[in-house]
């Protein structure tokens, strides 16, 4: 790749490593040139920072669905021994992509041991950085709103999330609105603060420009943050939210043009008969940008099981059109998770992912594929081959050999089984026939 072209604009050129995107679009199961025409129109993205390796993750049209799991330390916990092992734990649950949202700690140190500790594309939210190189948050300058884009982009931050798409439009909107949660962005509710405190438009928005040429620099991806996303099923889906996809669309574009790949962020919690409309309305308004989705929980009564309600959703918003899932865990809403949350989180989305992948184009045969070997595996009592295709083998395996049953069959039925009985009837009628 050239030193100062960026990967969309070397696939506008055909100028990307033929060899390279080759074996990315096998990995995919799609064809090679194909998938550099959709990165050349920003419908895929491919987050590689020019300062990391990472394994290639492409996002967006025909690509299969993706993971996203976030990590981090809090206020109240800090622990980065075990934040390192929740995100490596997660790359081996099958994350595809794994995002720093420490707030607590030495931030410089704590994302850099985890970055170096996994191999998957990652990002951080910088704003929580900028908060903190200032005593009081309101208190930080427009300038530490880039000052900290920049030194994680130095690092070989692969995406980062910007929520630039608040203004002071959306902002009004806002509080003209009846939401009953407000915001419920970290990022989103830092920028509005700001905002409102110190009565001046949000940085990232004004100095868009500024901001895309340090992401340029590095080749950094775009994450565009939906500081207004709705957070419960009350506020789903009000103007404020729509408001600020106008603004990211039109901020998709200019991405777009300063040569920067760009995905968009979206809601949050919205009920299942409304995420195909908001779903192609994100995609619609943000010219096909590929579609980064932070669940959406179809209802709020789930604590305990957000990671189930979350994943309801994802597969929905998936069959819809959303691109990458951001995992939910069973600690939503009520604690920091533990690295088995880490795990429950990402599987429950590896399942969204992957029914959302049931139907959907490029993706459709091969996913398919799997599921018929799943079905084959199960006709014949293979129970191995059944263990490796599973999302979480390891369960898989544990559960089956806790109450193992004394037939090829499983416990729950044992010599009852229906498979096996209809099976066998069937193989007696074949030889009958065939006397
Ligand atoms: S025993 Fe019952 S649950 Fe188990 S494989 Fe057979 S039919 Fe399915």
């Amino acid at each position: 790749m050239g030193k100062s072209e960026t990967m969309l604009e070397l696939a506008r050129k055909n100028k990307l490593d033929f060899e390279w995107i080759k074996k990315v679009a096998e990995t995919e199961g799609v064809d090679a040139e194909k998938l550099i025409r959709l990165i050349a129109k920003g419908e895929v993205i491919v987050p590689k920072n020019t300062k990391r390796e990472c394994i290639p993750k492409p996002v967006g049209r025909l690509v299969s669905t993706k993971v996203n799991a976030n990590v981090g330390t809090s206020v109240d916990y800090v622990n980065v021994e075990e934040e390192v092992e929740k995100a490596v734990v997660a790359e081996k649950s099958g994350a595809d992509f794994i995002m720093d949202l420490s707030t607590a700690g030495d931030l410089n140190k704590i994302r850099r041991k985890i970055m170096n500790s996994i191999n998957v594309p990652f990002g951080t939210v910088p704003i929580y950085q900028a908060a903190r190189m200032a005593k009081v948050v309101v208190d930080m300058s427009e300038d530490d709103f880039f000052k900290a884009v920049e030194v994680q982009a130095k690092d070989g931050v692969d995406f980062m999330t910007i929520h630039a798409g608040v203004n002071w439009i959306s902002v009004e909107r806002l509080l003209r609105s009846n939401r009953l949660l407000g915001v419920v962005s970290r990022g989103g509710a830092i920028t509005i603060g700001w905002m409102i405190h110190n009565e001046k438009e949000n940085p990232y928005y004004k100095d868009f420009d500024y901001l895309l040429e340090i992401l340029r620099e590095y080749d950094v991806t775009v994450s565009l943050g939906d500081a207004l996303r709705p957070g419960c099923i009350y506020d789903a889906s009000d103007r404020a939210k729509y408001m600020e996809f106008i603004v990211l669309g039109e901020l998709v574009e200019k991405c777009r043009n300063a040569g920067v790949q760009a995905m968009v962020e979206g809601p949050g919690h919205v009920p299942i008969d409304e995420i195909e409309t908001s779903v192609k309305a994100m995609k619609y308004l943000c010219k096909n940008a590929p579609l980064y989705l932070l669940g959406p929980l179809v209802t709020d009564i789930a604590a305990g099981y957000d990671h189930i309600a979350a994943a309801i959703g994802g597969a929905v918003a998936g069959m819809y059109g959303a691109d990458l899932i951001c995992y939910v865990t069973p600690s939503e809403h009520l604690a920091l998770p533990t690295v088995d949350d880490v795990r429950e989180g990402v599987i429950a989305a590896k399942i969204a992912a992957h029914a959302a992948d049931l139907v959907k184009d490029g993706q459709r045969e091969r996913a398919r594929a799997i599921d018929y070997e799943m079905s084959l595996a199960r006709k014949d009592f293979n129970w191995e081959k059944q263990f490796r295709l599973s999302i979480d083998p390891k369960k898989a395996r544990k559960i089956w050999e806790r109450r193992k049953s004394k037939s090829e069959a499983c416990s729950m039925c044992g010599d009852m089984c229906a498979i096996k009985i209809v099976k066998q009837a069937l193989e007696e009628a074949g030889k009958s026939r065939n006397s």
